[in-house]
């Protein structure tokens, strides 16, 4: 509880004991009205102020001015205890609420206790602590065992075991050893290492964590912006019944000003729309908290409200069904030169990030010296080309080689051919493969049981590879030999009809298909900075089983949105009606409003237990 916090819930607690005892004495008149405007004034200076404050700025309905309308209004009627009590149990309302703001706040903000305080950077021999910022890439610095990794990089010395939970909701530590890259965020358990810093802090893994929850909030769901302009609106009708309800009977059919008052004030405390504005954006709050606490960073309400709906789930083969981690299976050199086609091949692909050049770079060094190649040209979903010594060079698939008119041949061996070609001559192929996530068919299995009616496969890879990731994995369609752009053309051609989709990939030249679906999921982003921005939605793990959580996250949010919404509405239209027809009086106008909102606070702090 923060100090305000505290204040406030003594002032409530004096506020109500002075009303009890003003209650009790037995004082009449003027001397009355003097005893209840203390406890009054104590609980409710501050909503008098505000809404006068706003008066004189134009932003006359509000919540506060309903309150001070409706308190004043009560005074006016003779009813003090009801006056002192509704502003008590306004602040009631008010106090609860910014508690569960508050918790909810500072459960994101636990997640992200990953914000690194200090660096500790080897200069000169010497160690400094510095912030974060101020270590240039190229650095190196030490982490010691029960530190958090302050900036992305490469373990030059030292072995250890990482704990990634605050990232990716894993529990399980990770063993890291030199040569292997640690990220920002996570902690280094057991071991000292010394880390070659690859990037600055501000394109760090954690800033870019903390940039996109910090921004989530200001993409709001479509509920949670009609909320808001259906405050403004209602708000000002509220009054004007409100004010009719008083003048009305009375003018026109002589009825008492004192009883008609007494129910447009019942009518107007009922009619505060606090449970609704407050429980909405907290619902979502807590289910954005709640989310990324499990390692899926949602970057907006109205993503969750997209991820609720989702009933077609695209995905990228490489990386997003298999693991991305090839292995070279064979090599089949067409003349008997296997080294040269392998120094090719690997001097090429040193040049691309892609998986299947990162297995063919680490199974053979190359003896090329790659400063003699020029024109080094990645084309997406075909390969690489180069110039050495005025001759092409290009490594890549079949249809690479068709476009430049080579003869290559097919293999028998099952996997991935990469063709190598100098000139027009055809070296022959090296074939990588890859394995099916082990968790992939229960991935699909799950989202078929939560009535994802469609799930597919896109892929730039061969068909007969495609074939075989389709039995293992259970997916109901699958697109071969596709082209970037072609991907682009098969989501859009899966939107028609109104479907809502998820795109699922690793970020690797699929960023076009993520931006073109409705949500773009980028899986096992930890590390990887382009997939963060691309996406909609961040699986910081790649275990596929996280997409049928994120989504139903997002209905159990949608859900309780929903329930809140229905409920305050419904109980607040009933007493409403029930104060116009002068069968609510003030007390259960009170109850009604404060009741409503603290159940909505509590239901929307459940979004926060995912
Ligand atoms: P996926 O859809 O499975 O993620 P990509 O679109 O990344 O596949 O690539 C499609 C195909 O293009 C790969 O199967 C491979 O044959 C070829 N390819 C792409 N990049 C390279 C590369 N750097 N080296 C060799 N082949 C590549
Ligand atoms: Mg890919």
């Amino acid at each position: 509880m923060s100090r305000k916090q505290k204040k406030n819930l003594i002032r409530i607690i004096l506020a109500a004991l002075l009303l009890a005892i003003c209650w009790l004495l037995p004082t009449k008149g003027l001397l009355r009205l003097l005893t209840f405007l203390v406890p009054y004034l104590l609980v409710g200076y501050d909503v008098l102020l505000k809404a006068g404050r706003n008066i004189l700025h134009g932003q006359v309905f509000d919540e506060q001015f309903l309150m001070a309308v409706a308190t004043l209004g009560a005074f006016v009627l003779g009813e003090y205890p009801e006056g002192v009590a509704v502003m008590l149990f306004y602040q009631v309302g008010e106090w609860f609420q910014s508690v569960a703001v508050g918790k909810s706040r500072r459960s994101i903000a636990a997640l992200m206790d990953i914000r690194p305080d200090t660096a500790t950077v080897l200069r000169e021999g010497r160690e400094c602590i510095v912030e974060p910022d101020q270590v240039q890439p190229g650095e190196i610095i030490l982490i010691r065992a029960g530190e958090r990794i302050p900036l992305d990089g490469e373990i030059i010395e030292g072995n250890t075991s990482v704990n990634t939970a605050a990232l990716t909701g894993e529990s399980l530590p990770v063993d890291k050893a030199a040569g292997e890259n640690v990220v920002s965020g996570t902690v280094n358990l057991t071991g000292l290492i010394k880390v070659k810093v690859q990037s600055i802090y501000d394109e760090s893994t954690v800033a870019r964590v903390l940039r996109l929850m910090e921004e989530s909030a200001t993409k709001k769901a479509r509920v949670e912006s009609f909320i808001t302009r259906f405050a403004r609106v209602y708000t000002p009708c509220v009054v004007a019944c409100a004010l009719l309800l008083f003048l009305v009977p009375p003018l026109l059919f002589r009825q008492s000003f004192a009883e008609w008052g007494r129910r447009a004030l019942v009518f107007l405390v009922v009619s505060c729309p606090c449970a609704l504005v407050v429980s909405v954006p907290l619902s979502f709050f807590g289910g954005i908290g709640g989310a990324s606490r499990q390692g899926i960073l949602v970057k907006g309400s109205n993503y969750m409200e997209g991820l609720s709906r989702v009933d077609t789930c695209v995905f990228d083969k490489t990386g997003t069904l298999t693991r991305g981690e090839f292995a070279v299976a064979a090599v089949h050199a067409s003349n008997d030169d296997e080294r040269e086609m392998l120094d090719i091949a690997a001097a090429l692909e040193s040049f691309s990030s892609h998986p299947i050049a990162e297995s063919i770079v680490r199974a053979h060094a190359s003896h090329l010296d790659k400063s003699r190649l020029s024109a080094v040209t990645e084309k997406a979903g075909e390969g690489i080309t180069a110039m050495l010594d005025g001759q092409l060079l290009a490594v890549g698939n079949g249809r690479l080689m068709d476009s430049l008119g080579i003869a290559w041949k097919e293999c028998h061996i099952a996997g991935t051919a990469v063709h190598i070609a100098k000139g027009s001559q055809y070296l022959g192929h090296v074939v990588v493969s890859d394995v099916v996530k082990p968790e992939a068919a229960e991935a699909i299995r799950q989202l078929k049981d939560l009535g994802v009616t469609r799930t597919v496969m896109l892929t730039g890879d061969r068909e007969e590879v495609a074939v075989q990731v389709q039995k293992t994995t259970g997916v109901d369609l699958y697109r071969a030999q596709l082209l970037p752009q072609d991907k682009v053309t098969e989501v859009e051609k899966l939107l028609e009809d109104g479907h809502t989709l998820a795109f699922a990939g690793d970020g690797i030249n699929d960023a076009p298909a993520l931006s073109r679906a409705d949500l773009g999921i980028a899986m096992g982003a930890m590390g990887s900075d382009a997939a963060i921005e691309a996406a909609d939605v961040v699986l910081m793990d790649d275990k596929l089983t996280l997409l049928a959580k994120a989504i139903s996250i997002a209905r159990r949010t949608m859900a309780i949105v929903r329930q809140n919404i229905i409920f305050a509405i419904g109980v607040k239209v009933l007493v409403m009606l029930l104060g116009a027809l002068g069968y609510a009086d003030m007390w259960i106008a009170v109850f009604a409003d404060v009741g409503v909102l603290i159940l909505a606070i509590l239901n929307a702090m459940r979004t926060l237990k995912q």
